[in-house]
């Protein structure tokens, strides 16, 4: 399994090493290494073992010591609207359709191609200082989002939005069936680190038409499909008194529903539904802080995860969150339930952890690369500084991580095998330069 130096052989060379630390593989087998080793080239892992087993290291070009540290795969945020990074605090404690129709939509009508841009690695450059390796995106003028992705070095699903309504970069809604279709050719193969897919806003702001033809196109283009399901109370009632059906029924009767499915939110979802969700294999982003800030309720995750259904976590925009911090979304999602069941056994650590690591990634059908750290998956990783008193002592790492560490604790981030930060500096992104063109901007006037 790991590389032998013989005498007279000649040396592998890896790109990097890692060497030292307590890695956290979220692999079903070899769950924990301690004093482990991962070796990388072209972005891959190329071994992944215990550090005494290969004496010699230099082979590689770059080492990173990660003595009194903990590695695990970076972190894999699977809702979120990276340019709404903008509308951060704009305006809070309002309800979810004011929210919308008095304040965002009016902003985003504002919005241009350079603000998307800046915005999307403001969200960028956040997310890696917080350990988010990958994140699946849904927004308008998503040309704007994939470039400043590409930018920054990260991985992401990042999908154009639809809807039936005038939006930036689409006066006309009837041309976003076409602007989505430019959108999935423009970027499929285009970059190994970026995915195209749709986003359709809701069954409530598209057409019956529009979300059947925006699921032909990403059948035809074999990409993700994304959707906000049953966010409020509101909004079933309302799909009810049109079409006597709760929303789960409406869309499988569409023939939108599959195991290329994103559904985001999944919060007014009967037993039936669930069972819906399950049969048909969609997949579900929870977002607990967004919908605790909206006032939406509660997603029956327990129930989910007891059915089998592949739930990842998300953050949500920034506009509702108001940050991208996905350990707090990681400690929120793990202490909700337990107050809402009264059962404190309800979603435990490790099942978080789970959550934010390889359910994400399968949320995405991404795990055959990433979620966990394997011998020939991509080398997205996080090194986690334990050396602090609140993480002092450690009896649980998967309890550490969702209720005791900070995003702040994360030290090194690396993506596809590239360092993207390197002892909480971003190497991809001039943070300073971006922070000063989005506090430059106006869309509030
Ligand atoms: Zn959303």
């Amino acid at each position: 399994m790991h590389v032998r130096m013989l005498k007279g052989q000649e040396k592998e060379v890896f790109d990097l090493a890692i060497i030292g630390g307590l890695v956290l593989t979220i692999a079903p087998y070899h769950e924990f290494i301690e004093s482990g080793l991962i070796l990388i080239k072209e972005g891959t892992i190329m071994d992944i073992t215990k550090r005494e087993l290969i004496p010699n290291t230099s082979v590689a070009r770059d080492t990173i010591t990660a003595e009194g540290c903990l590695i695990m795969p970076g972190l894999i945020n699977t809702h979120t609207h990276a340019p709404m990074s903008l509308f951060r605090g704009m305006a809070d404690d309002l309800p979810l359709m004011k929210w919308l129709k008095d304040y965002i939509f009016p902003a985003e009508a504002k919005l241009t191609e350079d603000m998307v841009y800046w915005g999307t690695l403001l969200s960028c450059g956040e997310m890696i200082l917080s350990g988010t390796t990958t994140f699946c995106d849904g927004y308008f003028l998503e040309d704007q989002v994939a470039k400043a992705v590409k930018d920054s070095g990260m991985r992401a699903v990042l999908a154009q939005g639809v809807i039936d309504l005038p939006a930036p970069g689409i006066d006309d809604p009837k041309k976003n069936i076409k602007h989505l279709e430019k959108f999935i050719q423009t970027w499929k193969d285009t970059s190994a680190l970026i995915t195209p897919a749709a986003f359709c806003h809701s069954p409530y702001t598209c057409s019956e038409n529009t979300l059947r033809d925006a699921k032909d196109i990403t059948r035809r283009y074999n990409v993700p499909f994304l959707i906000h399901l049953s966010e409020t109370e509101e909004e079933v009632h309302n799909l009810w008194k049109r079409y006597k059906k709760r929303a789960t029924h409406y869309l499988r009767d569409l023939n939108v529903l599959d195991r290329d499915t994103l559904a985001v939110h999944c919060i007014w979802l009967d037993e039936d539904e669930l069972d819906v969700l399950k049969e048909y294999e969609v997949k579900v982003s929870h977002n607990p802080e967004s919908n605790m800030k909206l006032g939406c309720g509660v997603a029956p995750v327990p129930e989910m995860l007891q059915r089998g259904i592949i739930v990842g976590l998300g953050s949500d925009g920034a506009a509702s969150n108001n940050n991208l911090d996905m350990f707090q979304e990681m400690d929120t999602a793990a202490k909700l339930h337990k107050v809402t069941k009264m059962d404190p056994t309800v979603l435990d650590a490790k099942s978080v952890v789970e959550m934010a690591t390889i359910k994400g990634a399968m949320a995405l059908n991404l795990e055959g690369i990433i979620g966990s750290l394997e011998k020939g998956k991509r080398a997205d990783l996080i090194i986690i500084d334990m050396q602090k008193p609140h993480l002092t002592p450690c009896y649980n790492p998967y309890s550490h991580i969702v209720y005791a560490a900070k995003c702040s604790d994360v030290r090194h981030v690396i993506i596809d095998g590239k360092v993207v930060m390197k002892d909480r500096k971003l190497l991809t992104i001039d943070i300073e330069q971006v922070m000063g063109k989005v506090r430059a901007m106006r869309y509030m006037d």
